[in-house]
Formats: structure tokens, sequence, C-alpha cells
């Protein structure tokens, strides 16, 4: 399976669980889920950014 990098995450940002760059967003929610673990995931707006946390 290949991994992506070039999710709009920038190096800097990520999580330290790198593979939560695999996002999964559903309609009509504010946070997306990790593709890979299920870990949820709130979006947030810095700037021009979208940034990801992950509690
Ligand atoms: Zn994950």
């Amino acid at each position: 399976m290949e991994k992506s990098y070039l999710d709009e995450t920038p190096q800097e940002e990520v999580y330290p669980d790198y593979h939560h760059t695999l996002k999964i967003a559903k309609p009509g929610r504010d946070y997306v889920e990790c593709a890979i673990c299920g870990r949820k995931g709130y979006i947030c707006m810095e700037e021009s950014n979208i940034r990801y946390t992950w509690p």
C-alpha cells in the first residue's frame, strides 16, 4: 500500500502518529477521522491553513 505524502498537512504540523494524515471527513461533522485507526481529529482554521488536532 502506497503512502501519500501529498496531504495538505505541512510536515511540521503532522501529529507524531503520522498516519493520522489520512483523514476521513464526514458531511455535517466538524471533525475528521483517521482513515487507519479511526481517531477523531478536530479541524481548526489558522490563517489560511487548515490544521487538525488529535486530542
Ligand atoms: Zn490514526
